[in-house]
């Protein structure tokens, strides 16, 4: 299913080049955006020092792009994209690395109703009233991954939203933006950029924390954070990936080619992950765990 996947994002490449970037609408909720974020850097506490706040983990406007990239299937737009320097193909903005995005979505979105269908879940809405930005930033922990301002910055700007450390991806259903790794990519041993695997399972899994919140399941039946990870889990399977979510030093080791980039059949039945730890809070995020 995975091999299926990686063909058609390749021929989606091709599509993608047709592909229109709109970069104009939905101006006004970015800026609301980063006018909150201006708001919850100048507040300070009772004590006088600065205090952790959501809003902090919403890109600052010299940290967004110049201009946002809009991905059609995904209904979504990408804010903001930090690369990788020492993996600069497979982390930079670029046609085939959008394609690897958006044909995810195509392919989530397809299947996604069917498989709530499937579950025998409820929904309150036919369609999301809206979705989330995306910031794309570094997500490898041994590389840049707890850098300033990439995804496990948790002492600064991550604190009030993730629940620990380390993650692929983490959706804030109350700030409406969607924190992804950023390596869509990733360079075979003949040195040819595919579609990284592990980045369409990190975003799949995300995307059933996304639609299933903007479809109504959770105002049906009430949140419940360990249901949510269950379902997110339940759809990467049901979209045929079956292998678990990666360590840093494993994605270092696919990265770096020492090991196929393709997931071994092997890891099919290790699909055991840490459990996120319980975070109470509206602030809280919907994540994707590092093994
Ligand atoms: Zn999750």
């Amino acid at each position: 299913m995975l091999e299926t996947a990686a063909g058609k994002t390749t021929q989606g490449i091709s599509r993608r080049t047709r592909m229109q970037l709109s970069f104009a609408s939905r101006a006004v909720r970015i800026f609301a955006c980063a006018t909150l974020a201006l708001v919850a850097l100048t507040a300070t506490s009772s004590a006088g020092g600065p205090s952790a706040s959501r809003f902090d983990a919403l890109p600052k406007p010299g940290e967004r792009l110049a201009q946002p990239i809009w991905l059609p299937h995904c209904q979504m737009r990408i804010v903001e994209w930090r690369s990788t320097v020492v993996l600069r193909a497979e982390t930079a903005p670029s046609d085939p690395a959008l394609a690897v995005l958006d044909d995810t979505c195509r392919d989530a979105f397809e299947r996604y109703g069917t498989f709530l269908q499937s579950r025998h879940l409820p929904r309150t809405h036919a369609a999301p009233e809206s979705m989330p930005a995306i910031s794309l930033l570094p997500g490898n922990t041994l590389i840049d991954g707890k850098a300033p301002r990439a995804l496990n910055d948790m002492p600064s700007r991550f604190e009030s939203v993730a629940p620990g450390c380390c993650y692929w991806g983490l959706y804030v259903d109350s700030l409406n933006h969607l924190f992804l790794r950023n390596d869509p990519l990733l360079r075979t041993a003949s040195g040819e950029l595919v579609a990284n695997p592990r980045f369409v399972r990190t975003l799949t899994h995300e995307i059933s924390h996304v639609l299933s919140a903007r479809l109504g399941v959770w105002e049906a039946l009430g949140y419940d954070r360990q249901r949510d990870e269950d379902l997110a889990e339940a759809f990467v399977e049901y979209m045929g990936m079956h292998f678990p979510a990666e360590s840093s030093a494993e994605d270092l080791a696919y990265h770096r080619g020492h090991v196929p980039a393709r997931p071994r059949p092997e890891l099919v039945s290790d699909v055991t992950l840490p459990r996120p730890a319980a975070h109470a809070g509206e602030g809280s995020a919907s994540t994707s765990p590092q093994r």
